[in-house]
């Protein structure tokens, strides 16, 4: 997708410290973490957020989740917790409009979220 950041991450036309890489998704780590592990697990395909989701994705989404749990065994934050977190559109803070999926760990998070 044209002047889309996380594409041209994925195309590798813009350098990120990349921990994973298969078919599907990239993962790479935040540019400005808020937590000792911040990692953005990506999809490849250009979707714009949770609001664009198909049914043709449910796959893809699933595969998002076993790789973040193998990134965050790889990152030594399995055993003692971490969080996944989705902003979606203006309210929930997204800032970025290819859905992502923020991997965060390495410290504890409180709950309810601000
Ligand atoms: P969100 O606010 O949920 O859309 O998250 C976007 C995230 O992307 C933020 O945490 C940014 O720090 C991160 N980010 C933006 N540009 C880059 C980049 N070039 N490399 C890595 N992370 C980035
Ligand atoms: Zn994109």
């Amino acid at each position: 997708m044209n002047n889309c950041i996380f594409c041209k991450i994925v195309e590798k036309q813009i350098p990120s410290e990349l921990v994973y890489e298969d078919e599907l998704v990239c993962a790479f780590k935040d540019i400005n973490p808020t937590a000792p592990v911040h990692i953005l697990v990506v999809p490849k395909q250009h979707i714009e957020s949770l609001n664009e989701i198909e049914d043709n994705h449910k796959q893809l989404i699933g595969h998002v989740f076993i790789v973040a749990k193998l990134l965050a065994d790889k990152f030594e934050i399995k055993e003692k917790g971490f969080r996944i977190v989705v902003n979606c559109g203006q309210d929930g803070g997204q800032t970025v409009n290819h859905l992502h999926f923020h991997l965060l760990g390495g410290r504890k998070f409180s709950w309810p979220a601000g």
